[in-house]
C-alpha cells in the first residue's frame, strides 16, 4: 500500500508485529518527523531518550533498535538508503517555534500534524512526545552545538522500519520554510510512506 503524506501534513498508519512501513523522501530535502503508540495504550510511545541510552548513540540508522518509554521494542531500522544519522534531539515543531521565527498568522506544523492525524484514527494524547526526525541533518559538536542544515538524502531516498508491537505509526511532512532543513529552498515537499504486512 502506497499513501502520499502531503507537504506540510500527517499521517497515521496502523501496523502489527512483522509489519514495515518504508518512507521516501521524493526531492532527497523533505524531512520527516515519526512517531509510535503502544495500540491499546497510547501512554506507551517511541522514546528518543530511552532510544538513545538503549544504543548509547544520539542518531539512528540502519540497524537501530527504537524502544518505547517502557524500553520495550516497537521499531526497528531494518534498511536505509540515505547516508542515516537521523536526529533524535530537536524537538518537533510547533506554533511558539513560528512565532519566535517571526511568523504573525497561523502556521502549520509537525505538532499539529501528529494531533490532527491521531484524530483521523479515533485516537488522542494530551502532550506531543519527542520525534523521532528521519532525513534531518543536525550535526553536534563537542561543545554541543548544534546546527540545523539541508538533508544530505538523494531524490528517493528511504528508510524502513519493522514493527516489533502492534503500533501506530504517525508520519508528519515537516512544514519548516523559514529554516533550511527542508532544504536550501525552504519549499515542503510530500513524503510517500508504504506498507508492507507481515
Ligand atoms: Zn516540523
Amino acid at each position: 500500500m502506497k499513501v502520499v503524506i502531503p507537504a506540510r501534513h500527517g499521517k497515521a498508519f496502523h501496523l502489527a508485529p512483522g509489519d514495515r512501513i518504508a518512507i521516501t523522501t521524493p526531492n532527497g530535502t523533505q524531512v520527516g518527523d515519526v512517531w509510535a503508540l503502544r495500540a491499546g495504550n497510547p501512554l506507551e510511545y517511541l522514546s528518543m531518550e530511552h532510544t538513545r541510552s538503549r544504543n548509547s548513540n544520539i542518531y539512528v540508522q540502519q540497524g537501530t533498535l527504537l524502544v518505547s518509554n517502557h524500553r520495550r521494542p516497537m521499531l526497528r531500522v531494518v534498511a536505509d538508503t540515505s547516508p542515516g544519522r537521523h536526529d533524535t534531539q530537536l524537538c518537533p515543531c510547533n506554533a511558539e517555534i513560528y512565532q519566535e521565527l517571526g511568523v504573525s498568522g497561523p502556521h502549520r506544523s509537525c505538532t499539529d500534524n501528529f494531533h490532527e492525524a491521531l484524530a483521523e484514527v479515533g485516537l488522542a494524547l494530551p502532550f506531543t512526545p519527542a520525534s523521532l526526525n528521519i532525513f534531518m541533518k543536525v550535526p553536534i559538536d563537542a561543545a554541543g552545538d548544534v546546527q540545523r542544515c539541508p538533508p544530505d538524502c538523494k531524490p528517493g531516498d528511504t528508510i524502513t522500519f519493522q514493527a516489533d508491537m502492534a503500533l501506530t505509526v504517525v508520519v508528519s511532512a515537516c512544514p519548516q520554510d523559514i529554516t533550511p532543513i527542508n532544504g536550501a529552498d525552504c519549499i515542503p515537499g510530500d513524503l510517500v510512506a508504504r506498507i508492507s504486512r507481515a
